[in-house]
């Protein structure tokens, strides 16, 4: 990375004194819309000759400054900020997709996104084909003439699985498909996809981001490195518009074209924008982004150690355990850390699995993960319940599983707690 440093982006990329007031935070500009000029002033804007503010569904100031932070930090020409991750999800597919389209998709997946692929697209007749990141094969055996894009996950959700981020960009440059990467569990901090050639980053700001567990948000990042024109499959992009005067998003918007579609078509015509105060929230997490995210890692690091070697433990599954099968792909692609979520095993099944979340204190039992607090959930009675059996242990939830999303408390605190919940057990 040439410039400044990932630290010091991280605090000051987008923002400048506000021109006004000259207040240093970057204001929460908590309006829906903003005066024009004059008529003039607002047809430009209106017909994209000029950028502007028109109305916060579209585009707002804070939002603005979060939208240039995470471009920065990835490393993309242009980044879009929505209401959240599965948000920023619809928007991408919507740009990329006719009724009829397919995509490939890992199995390895956020269990959200699983859903959200495989029931509420088809509503729309965008059709998922699954594709499994131990078998990068399968991403090539999967595409057909109707593909229009593979989605993977960097480290995978959960277990700190870190997938061949590399190979499967080959393949999607092969047959001229945009590779979309989930940066989430990892965020630009640990993996920057683009390097390793993903042409569309997308996450959960919700997250490790924002990173507090107070704010939902979502972002699409484009890397500016597809060729939108080369083929006649994203008609968005590459076909005038009529809500535009006619108007070719590539031709006009070059290397940042697939941004703009996200912004004046899929959010626009969508809807779901981020709240200023939202942005305003994640903004402040991201400032301390390489600092929590390091702590997160190396408490992850230690925790897993320690679990490994509990006699009431009979696995764990964190890739960056040196004996870990993916140690090797986690060690090229996100050399500073795991990440902080991982699953391990009980030694019992079901009712050990409870007994040990009811018994943690430190710990919150919820469904979320990526909060500076440790959170813990058992799938197999929450998230996973309604499975059949073979369902809960083919998706990686049987019995005795427990997910954990290690905080950046004192590690001896949370040690002591998993430990005082394992005596009870
Ligand atoms: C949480 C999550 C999402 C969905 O994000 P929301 O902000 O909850 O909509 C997508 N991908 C991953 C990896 C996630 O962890």
């Amino acid at each position: 990375m040439s410039g400044p440093g990932f630290e010091t982006l991280a605090i000051h990329a987008g923002a400048q004194p506000d021109p006004t007031t000259g207040a240093r935070a970057t204001p929460i500009y908590q309006t829906t819309s903003f005066v024009f000029d004059d008529v003039d002033h607002a047809a430009s804007l209106f017909g994209l000759q000029q950028f502007g503010n028109i109305y916060t569904r579209i585009m707002n100031p804070t939002q603005a400054v979060l939208e240039e932070r995470v471009a920065a930090l990835e490393g993309g020409t242009a980044a879009v900020a929505v209401a959240s991750g599965h948000a920023a999800q619809l928007i991408i597919f919507q740009s990329l997709m006719q009724p009829g389209d397919e995509f490939v998709a890992s199995r390895k997946l956020y269990g959200g996104s699983i859903n959200q692929f495989g029931h509420a697209f088809k509503s729309f007749d965008w059709r998922v084909k699954w594709a499994d990141p131990d078998d990068i094969s399968s991403f090539e055996a999967a595409i057909t003439e109707k593909t229009r894009a593979i989605f993977i996950e960097s480290i995978a959700n959960p277990g700190g699985i870190v997938v061949d981020i590399a190979a499967i960009a080959a393949i999607a440059q092969k047959h001229g498909i945009p590779l979309i990467v989930d940066n989430t569990m990892a965020t630009p901090y640990l993996c920057r996809p683009i390097e390793h050639g993903a042409d569309i980053v997308v996450h959960s700001l919700t997250k490790f981001m924002g990173g507090h567990g107070n704010s939902m948000g979502g972002a699409i990042v484009d890397a500016g490195t597809f060729d939108w024109s080369a083929s006649d499959h994203y008609p968005m992009l590459s076909q005038p518009r009529p809500e535009y005067n006619g108007i070719v998003l590539h031709e006009t918007f070059g290397n940042f074209a697939f941004a703009i579609a996200c912004r004046v078509l899929g959010l626009r015509d969508l809807g779901p924008a981020i709240s200023p105060f939202n942005a305003f929230m994640i903004l402040t997490g991201i400032e301390t982004l390489p600092l929590r995210m390091q702590r997160h890692c190396d408490n992850a690091k230690a925790v897993a150690e320690h679990l490994k070697g509990h006699e009431k433990v009979s696995w764990v599954s964190y890739s960056g355990l040196a004996d870990h099968p993916n140690h090797a792909m986690m060690q090229k692609y996100s050399p500073k850390g795991a990440g902080a979520v991982f699953t391990f095993g009980l030694k019992g099944g079901f009712e050990v699995g409870v007994t040990f979340v009811e018994a943690l204190e430190l710990f919150s039992h919820l469904a979320n993960i990526g909060d500076t607090r440790s959170l813990v959930i058992h799938p197999a009675s929450t998230t996973h319940k309604q499975l059949a059996d073979e369902q809960k242990i083919a998706a990686g939830a049987g019995p005795d599983v427990v997910r954990l999303s290690i905080g950046i408390e004192n590690v001896a605190d949370i040690i002591a707690d998993l430990d005082q919940a394992l005596a009870k057990v």
